[in-house]
């Protein structure tokens, strides 16, 4: 094995993509050293290039979606061996002492790591990782398909299965991108009514092909009456990150119904909290979850067929790539493959 790899780094903050020859890590004690077969390219990898998240040390590899394999361990690792097949997320790791720790919560951990943003990611060759933050990949999941699982995955499955939401109750999925084309797919595999609300009407044939029971074009109707037409939600799983979006859903709850946002509007959003109240519905928020939540979100994956739409590219196109996500053109998920 060479003693060099190829990276793509950003320098500071505003930079470009630079694809570099830098040496392989070395995984240090309670760490893993993974090759990485595949990485996702995630809106979130934008804090990195653009230096817009506190506690970034450049230059960076920036990468939360790694899918590979474990090629060496550092001390202390009993967990992973040389060959198994694992994912890293953007939970990267967690104190153990905190006090959210000490309760368990590792998800909401104070000095919790980011992958690919408080230590280098996926963009390369080769990355090490903290062991704890380390999901086993099922044998029937492609890594290109279980890298976007990580992040877009884990988000929407997480989010759903932690909501009030039961089997049967009319669960709404607003957006149908990067996110809410896997929310969909996890909201019919759950058992739950399902409303796909989007503003293309394009994207109808592809919802009911993901298991919508129901489409609401919110271009042409207002989703909030349609979603009152059906009932009232019991969940609305918020994709679009857009305050309007939100804004416009939250009428659309039923009894203790819940809008749970994964996708974050970069403005504040009005809701209409007269309406929350007659319901005792509720506003709330989801992030990701730590790496035994990627675990079974990819588990969850392989027995459902839960697969991300997604588009690859070679290490050396990441400029194309991430310029297609950002400019929201990718259907739905962007991979690199290292
Ligand atoms: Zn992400
Ligand atoms: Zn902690």
């Amino acid at each position: 094995m060479s003693d060099t790899m190829r990276a793509v780094v950003v320098s500071e903050p505003g930079g470009s993509f630079e694809l570099v020859e830098r040496p392989v890590p070395d995984p240090g004690p309670e760490e893993v050293r993974v090759v990485v077969d595949a990485c996702g390219i995630c809106y979130s990898d934008s804090y990195v290039k653009e230096g817009s998240f506190p506690g970034i040390d450049y230059p960076r590899v920036p990468g939360h979606e790694i899918a590979g394999r474990v090629d060496s361990v550092g001390e202390n690792v009993t967990a992973w061996e040389e060959g198994d097949r694992v994912g890293a997320g953007w939970h990267g790791g967690h104190c153990f002492t905190c006090d959210p720790c000490r309760r368990g919560d590792f998800q909401q951990c104070e000095n919790g790591e980011i992958t690919g943003l408080t230590f280098d990611g996926g963009y390369a060759e080769y990355a090490a990782v903290p062991a704890e933050a380390l999901a086993r990949i099922p044998d029937e999941l492609d890594s290109v398909d279980a890298a976007p699982l990580l992040c877009a995955g884990i988000t929407t499955f997480n989010a759903l299965r932690n909501s009030g939401a039961r089997p049967g109750d009319l669960v709404a999925v607003q957006g149908i991108g990067g996110l809410g084309h896997l929310g969909i797919q996890y909201a019919h595999a759950a058992g739950f009514e399902t409303v796909a609300l989007s503003r293309s009407p394009d994207k109808r044939d592809l919802a009911f092909e993901l298991g919508a029971d129901h489409f609401v074009d919110a271009s042409e109707e207002d989703p909030a009456a349609a979603l009152q037409g059906l009932g009232g939600a019991r969940v609305i799983l918020g994709t679009a990150p857009s305050a309007a979006a939100v804004e416009s859903v939250v009428g659309g709850l039923g009894t203790d119904g819940e809008l749970v946002v994964v996708g974050v509007p970069h403005e504040p959003a009005g809701v209409d909290v007269q309406h929350l109240v007659m319901t005792r519905g509720a506003v709330s928020g989801w992030a990701s979850g730590h790496a035994r939540d990627s675990q079974d979100t990819l588990e969850f994956s392989a027995l459902r067929d839960v697969t991300p739409e997604i588009e690859t590219y070679p290490l050396d196109a990441v400029d194309t790539a991430y310029d297609r996500m950002m400019a929201n053109e990718a259907r739905f998920r962007v991979v690199l493959e290292p």
